[in-house]
C-alpha cells in the first residue's frame, strides 16, 4: 500500500508518500518561517494562505521524488488536528478533494501520534510498550506508549513547552524566531555552569513540567548583563537536567526500557547526547527519528495512516471536520484492540 501523507497543523506544508513495503519514497517540507519572521509568531491566517499555494506545488514534487503517477496512491493520511484550525483545514479539504478523485480512503490523523511514532520509519525500531518524550513547539510530555493507539499521559507541562521556552528565550537574546536551533548554536560557545539557573519542579513529587520560570530567569539574566552565550548554555543545561530527571522517574514508574525522544526538540543534540548516556547506564536504549522527521513532517502522518488503515480503519469525518484541540490519549478509548 503507498499512502499520501498530508502535513497543515502549523507552519509546515508537507506531503510524503510512505510505501508498506518500500518505506519512505518521498518526503517534501516547505517550512513558512520567512512569512512569519516578521512578526515574531505564526499568523493563523497567513499561514492557511500559504498551504492553500504550496499543497498542489509538494504534491507534484512528491510525485517525482518517488517517481509515481497519482493513480498509484492508494491511500491518503492527513493531519486532523491539533493545530491551527484554518491550517488544518486546508490540508483537510485538500485530502478528501484528492481521494475523490482518487477514489481511495482519506483518514484524519492524530499529529503527536505522527510525532511519537516517527522512529517506526527507521530500521531500528523501538519495540512496544516504551517511553514517549514529546518535546516540540506546542507540547512537553512524557507518554506511556502500550500499543497503537493506546497511550496514556504520565506527566506534561503546566505552562509553556519546552520548544516554547527555547524560542521565547531565544527571542530575548535576539537570535529571530523561531530560535531553538540558534539558541542551541549559541550555546555551544559557553559555559554550562556560568548561572545556575533553577530545575523546575524536580523537588515535587509527579512528572509534570513548568518551564515558564526558566525563560523569566533569562530575563533577568540577560537585564544583568551576563554574556549571551553563557546564559544559552546554562539554560540548555538547565532544561538537559530538567527532562533527564523526570524520564529517570518515568522510567523507574513504568519499568519501560525503551524511550522515543520526538517532536521538534528532539533535534536538540545535547539532549540526544544526555539521553543515549543515561539509556546505556540503565541496559536501555534510546531512539530519536533523524532531525528532518523530528520537527513537522508528512512522513510521520503518512506512517500512521498505513498503520491504521493496515487494521482496517476508516475515517469518520464526512467532511473537512478537524480538531484544533484533541488530546492524545483520547485516541486509547477509540482504539479497537
Ligand atoms: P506541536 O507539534 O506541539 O504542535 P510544533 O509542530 O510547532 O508543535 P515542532 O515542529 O515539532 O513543533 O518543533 C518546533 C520546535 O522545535 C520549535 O520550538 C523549535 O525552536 C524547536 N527546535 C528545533 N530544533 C531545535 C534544537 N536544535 N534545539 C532546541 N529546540 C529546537
Ligand atoms: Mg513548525
Ligand atoms: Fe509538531
Amino acid at each position: 500500500m503507498r499512502v499520501l501523507g498530508i502535513e497543515t497543523s502549523c507552519d509546515e506544508t508537507a506531503i510524503a508518500i510512505y510505501d508498506t513495503t518500500r518505506g519512505l519514497l518521498a518526503n517534501q517540507i516547505h517550512s513558512q518561517t520567512d512569512v512569519h519572521a516578521c512578526y515574531g509568531g505564526v499568523v493563523p491566517e497567513l499561514a492557511a494562505r500559504d498551504h492553500v499555494r504550496k499543497l498542489p506545488l509538494l504534491f507534484r514534487a512528491a510525485l517525482i521524488e518517488a517517481n509515481l503517477r497519482r493513480d498509484q496512491i492508494n491511500a491518503i493520511g492527513y493531519t486532523a488536528g491539533p493545530g491551527l484550525q484554518g491550517a488544518l483545514m486546508t490540508g483537510a479539504a485538500f485530502a478528501k478533494g484528492l481521494a475523490r478523485a482518487l477514489q481511495c480512503p482519506a483518514l484524519g490523523v492524530h499529529h503527536l501520534e505522527g510525532h511519537v511514532l516517527a522512529p517506526l520509519l527507521e530500521e531500528e525500531r523501538p519495540q512496544f510498550p516504551f517511553l514517549a518524550v514529546l518535546v516540540s513547539g506546542g507540547h512537553t510530555q512524557l507518554i506511556a506508549v502500550k500499543a497503537l493507539g493506546d497511550y496514556a499521559l504520565l506527566g506534561e507541562s503546566i505552562d509553556d513547552a519546552v520548544g516554547e521556552a527555547f524560542d521565547k528565550s531565544a527571542k530575548l537574546m535576539g537570535l529571530g524566531y523561531p530560535g531553538g536551533a540558534a539558541l542551541s548554536q549559541l550555546a555551544q560557545r559557553g559555559r554550562r555552569d556560568a548561572i545556575r539557573f533553577p530545575r523546575p519542579m524536580i523537588d515535587r513529587p509527579g512528572l509534570d513540567f513548568s518551564f515558564s520560570g526558566l525563560k523569566t530567569a533569562v530575563a533577568l539574566a540577560i537585564a544583568a548583563g551576563k554574556d549571551h552565550a553563557d546564559i544559552a548554555a546554562s539554560f540548555e543545561q538547565a532544561v538537559i537536567d530538567t527532562l533527564a530527571i523526570k524520564i529517570g522517574r518515568a522510567l523507574e514508574q513504568t519499568g519501560y526500557r525503551h524511550v522515543v525522544l520526538a517532536g521538534g526538540v528532539a533535534a536538540n543534540r545535547p539532549l540526544r547526547l544526555r539521553l543515549k548516556e543515561m539509556m546505556d547506564e540503565r541496559g536501555g536504549q534510546v531512539f530519536y527519528p533523524p532531525p528532518i522527521l523530528c520537527t513537522d513532517n508528512a512522513a510521520m502522518i503518512a506512517l500512521v495512516a498505513a498503520l491504521r488503515l493496515e487494521r482496517g480503519e476508516r475515517d469518520a469525518a464526512a467532511g473537512f471536520e478537524v480538531r484544533p484541540r484533541w488530546p492524545l490519549v483520547s485516541l486509547s478509548h477509540l482504539s479497537s484492540r
